[in-house]
C-alpha cells in the first residue's frame, strides 16, 4: 500500500468520494454502506427530480441482478420488476414478424424496471446526506500520498483518499487514467413518446406487445419499450453523420421533425409509421458514443472508474447499467475486504476491463446486425445466439 491514508487500517475513515449518482455508483454506494463504510456521492444534478429518468431497462441474471442481490436489493426489485416485459419481437418494414419470443410465467432471466423506478430504490436505500446534489465536479488534481482533490464548479474543494468516476460517457474523472475519448458509432436515435398507449393508441398497444418491438430495415431501425403505466418509449435509428441533429433535422420544431422522420422512413409499412405520426410532441436526440475497445488504463493509487465512464458502448446488447451496476457492487465488496484500497483497485479493475471488453464486442456487433443494409437478418441471428 502506499499511502497511509487510504490505508483501511489508518486511524481516520477513508474518505470516499463518488463522483456521479446513476446505477453504477448509486450501488457502489449502497454497498460500501451495507459493509460499514462511508462514502459520498457527488451528481450534479440539482435533485433527485431534477430530470425524468424515463426509459426501461432490463436487468440481467448475471450482472444487474446480481448487484441487487449484493444491495440487498432483490426482494424489493422482485415486487418492481415487469417479468412480462421480457417479450422480445423483430419485424421488418413491411411489418412482417420475423422472430418472436414470449415470456413464460417464472422466467426471470432479464425482467424489466423502469428507470425512474431503479433510481428510487437505490437512493431510498442510502442514508441520509451520502448524496450531495447539485456537485458538478470541474476537475481532479494529485495532491501526493495517492490522495486527490476534487474541484467542484460551486466552488468546493475536497480531498479524498478515492475518487470513484461512475459519471457517465463524458466522464472528468477519465482523463486523469486514460486518453480514450468516446467515439461516434455511426447511429442516432431520436426518442419519442406515447403516454396512455392502451387507450389513445390501442394499435400501437397491440403492436408493442407487453416488452420490445424492433422494426429493423435498411440501415434504421423503430425500436418500441413498454414501461409501466401504459407508457411507449421509441427509439428511430438511424445511420447518420454526427452532426445530424445539428444540421439535418430540426428536433425542436415537433411538425418538421416528424416530417423528416417519416420522410426518412417513407417506404415502411403505415402501421409502423403510425410510431412517427402519432406520438407526443417531444423528440429528443441520442447519437450513440462507444469507447474504443479494448480501453485499459494502469492502475493508479486513490483513483478508479466504474460503467459508462470505464466502458461506455452501444446500447444494442442491452448491458450497460447491467454493467455498471455490477462494477459497483464488486468494487464496494472488494474495498471492504482486501487489505487496503490499492489492492482492492487492482483486483476489481483485474475482472471488470476484460469483462468489459467482451460486453462492448457484443454490444458493437449487436449494433452492426441491427442497425443494417440487410436488417433484421443478422439481428435475429444475433438474439438467437445470445439466447444459447
Ligand atoms: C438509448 C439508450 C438505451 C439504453 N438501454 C439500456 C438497456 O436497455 N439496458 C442497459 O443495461 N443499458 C442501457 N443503456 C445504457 C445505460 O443507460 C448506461 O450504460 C448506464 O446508465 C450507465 O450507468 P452509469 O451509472 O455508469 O452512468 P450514468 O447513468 O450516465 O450516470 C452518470 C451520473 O453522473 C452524473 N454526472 C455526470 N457528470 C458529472 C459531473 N461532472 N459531476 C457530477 N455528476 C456527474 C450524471 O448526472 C449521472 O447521474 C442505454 C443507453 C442509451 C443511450
Amino acid at each position: 500500500m502506499s499511502s497511509l491514508h487510504s490505508s483501511k487500517s489508518s486511524s481516520r475513515s477513508p474518505r470516499i468520494a463518488i463522483i456521479g449518482g446513476g446505477p453504477g455508483g448509486l450501488v457502489l454506494a449502497r454497498v460500501l454502506q451495507m459493509r460499514g463504510l462511508t462514502p459520498t456521492v457527488f451528481e450534479q444534478e440539482a435533485s433527485p427530480t431534477a430530470r425524468p429518468q424515463g426509459g426501461t431497462l432490463d436487468m440481467h441474471a448475471d450482472s444487474g441482478q446480481v448487484a441487487l442481490r449484493l444491495a440487498g436489493l432483490d426482494t424489493q426489485f422482485s415486487a418492481l420488476a415487469r417479468p412480462e416485459g421480457q417479450d422480445e419481437r423483430i419485424l421488418d418494414k413491411t411489418g412482417a414478424v420475423v422472430f418472436e419470443q414470449r415470456a413464460e410465467p417464472g422466467e426471470s432471466h432479464h425482467p424489466e424496471i423502469d428507470r425512474g423506478d431503479l433510481r428510487r430504490l437505490l437512493l431510498e436505500s442510502l442514508n441520509d446526506g451520502v448524496v450531495r446534489w447539485g456537485y458538478s465536479l470541474r476537475a481532479v488534481r494529485p495532491v501526493g500520498e495517492g490522495r486527490h482533490e476534487a474541484l467542484f464548479d460551486n466552488g468546493t474543494t475536497e480531498t479524498f483518499d478515492l475518487i470513484v468516476g461512475a459519471d457517465g460517457a463524458w466522464s472528468r474523472v477519465r482523463p486523469l487514467l486514460s486518453e480514450a475519448r468516446p467515439q461516434y458509432t455511426g447511429v442516432t436515435f431520436v426518442e419519442v413518446d406515447f403516454n396512455d398507449v392502451d387507450r389513445r393508441h390501442p394499435h400501437l398497444s397491440a403492436l408493442v406487445g407487453r416488452g420490445s418491438m424492433l422494426a429493423l430495415s435498411d440501415n434504421k431501425g423503430l425500436i418500441a419499450q413498454r414501461n409501466s403505466n401504459a407508457h411507449v418509449r421509441v427509439y428511430v435509428a438511424a445511420r447518420v453523420p454526427e452532426d445530424w441533429v445539428k444540421v439535418g433535422i430540426d428536433l425542436k420544431d415537433a411538425r418538421a421533425a416528424r416530417a423528416t422522420l417519416l420522410q426518412l422512413f417513407a417506404d415502411w409499412d403505415s402501421s409502423l409509421l403510425a410510431l412517427l405520426r402519432d406520438c407526443e410532441d417531444s423528440f429528443v436526440p441520442r447519437p450513440l458514443y462507444a469507447l474504443p475497445v479494448p480501453h485499459l488504463w494502469t492502475t493508479r493509487p486513490g483513483l478508479t472508474l466504474l460503467g459508462d465512464a470505464a466502458h461506455v458502448m452501444s446500447p444494442f446488447a442491452g448491458q450497460g447499467a447491467n454493467l455498471a451496476m455490477l462494477d459497483g457492487a464488486e468494487l464496494g465488496v472488494a474495498l471492504s475486504e482486501a487489505p487496503d484500497f490499492e489492492t482492492a483497485v487492482r483486483r476489481y479493475e483485474a475482472v471488470m476491463l476484460p469483462r468489459a471488453q467482451e460486453a462492448a464486442m457484443a454490444s458493437a456487433e449487436g449494433l452492426e446486425g441491427a442497425i443494417a443494409a440487410d436488417a433484421p437478418r443478422a439481428m435475429v441471428e444475433f438474439v438467437r445466439r445470445r439466447q444459447g
